[in-house]
């Protein structure tokens, strides 16, 4: 496997992903709009995941119309809307080559002592179980792709515990969990490979959210750090599974958010 900082530069060719699938949740904004766009540009359809069908028409708008829009909604999906997507990716294209679980949702930030229950069981669900929920109902198709390769959203607070980021810190844990489980069951048994990506700090809602005082011109553009999911989605990643990788190199860490973060 390549080290860390050449994934980070590798160049994907133009037609990297041609004739290949992809399916991302939360491709309306943020990081998911941009990899989505990557990801077409890169000669991918890409299956657009999500709630807001406005932001979704115009991320489609954007692919050229290298893309299909899903609607569902993770925190209110029901096993019917997860079979229902399923159905309709299996009809347009038969099968799935790429799934990035993106879409989470920060909650609000604080002490766990004062977290909110269903606060607390809303990130979870979007989060985490949300994500098993659509893996479940997609590896059928993916199987059916010859290179497959799934890909969850982590976070540097989802691999060591810090103050105050509740209920997303450990949702995040246990996408990395959730991660390796899969690689490990998977591995020799299936062509589907299972990585998780940490992005780092990016310029995006969630981001100013979680730290509404930083001045985000200094933060990286969603679309400058595709790399390392690039890679994982295409050909040459074949056979990587089971890894933790990072858009961006370690940096120190930015002060812990108020326990009062608004939102
Ligand atoms: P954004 O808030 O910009 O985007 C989040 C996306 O998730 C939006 O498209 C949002 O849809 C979607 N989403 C939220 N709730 C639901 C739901 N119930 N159903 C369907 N879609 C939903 O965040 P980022 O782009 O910053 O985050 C993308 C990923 O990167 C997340 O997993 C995040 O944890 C991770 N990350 C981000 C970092 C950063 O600095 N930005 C750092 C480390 C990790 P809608 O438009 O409808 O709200």
């Amino acid at each position: 496997m390549l080290e860390q900082n050449e994934i980070r530069r590798y160049d994907p060719p133009p037609d990297l992903l041609q004739g290949r699938v992809i399916a991302i949740t939360g491709a309306g904004d943020g990081i998911g709009r941009a990899l989505a766009l990557g990801c077409a540009a890169h000669g991918a359809e890409v299956v657009l995941i999500g709630r807001n069908l406005r932001r979704l028409e115009s991320v489609y708008a954007e692919t050229g119309e290298r893309a299909c829009i899903a609607p569902l909604d993770l925190e209110r999906a029901l096993a019917p809307d997860y079979d229902q997507l399923a159905a309709a990716i299996a009809q347009r294209y038969g099968r799935l080559d790429g799934l990035v679980h993106n879409a989470a949702q920060l909650g609000v930030l604080g002490p766990i002592e004062q977290a909110d229950m269903l606060g607390w069981c809303r990130v979870l669900h979007v989060n985490l179980t949300a994500a098993f929920a659509l893996t479940q109902v997609l590896l059928p198709l993916l199987r059916e792709s010859v290179d497959a390769s799934m890909i969850f959203t982590t976070s540097s607070v989802g691999r060591r515990g810090r103050a105050y980021w509740g209920a997303y810190a450990v949702s995040k844990f246990g996408i990395e969990g959730l991660s390796q489980v899969l690689a490990d069951e998977l591995s020799g048994t299936s062509r589907v490979r299972v990585n998780a990506v940490n992005p780092g700090p990016a310029r995006t809602r969630m981001r100013r959210q979680a730290f509404p005082g930083e001045d985000a011109a200094q933060l990286p553009d969603p679309a400058s750090l595709l790399n390392p999911y690039l890679w994982l989605l295409g050909p040459a990643s074949a056979g990587i599974s089971g890894q933790s990788l990072d858009c961006q190199p370690p940096r120190p860490r930015s002060p812990a958010a108020p326990p009062a973060t608004p939102g």
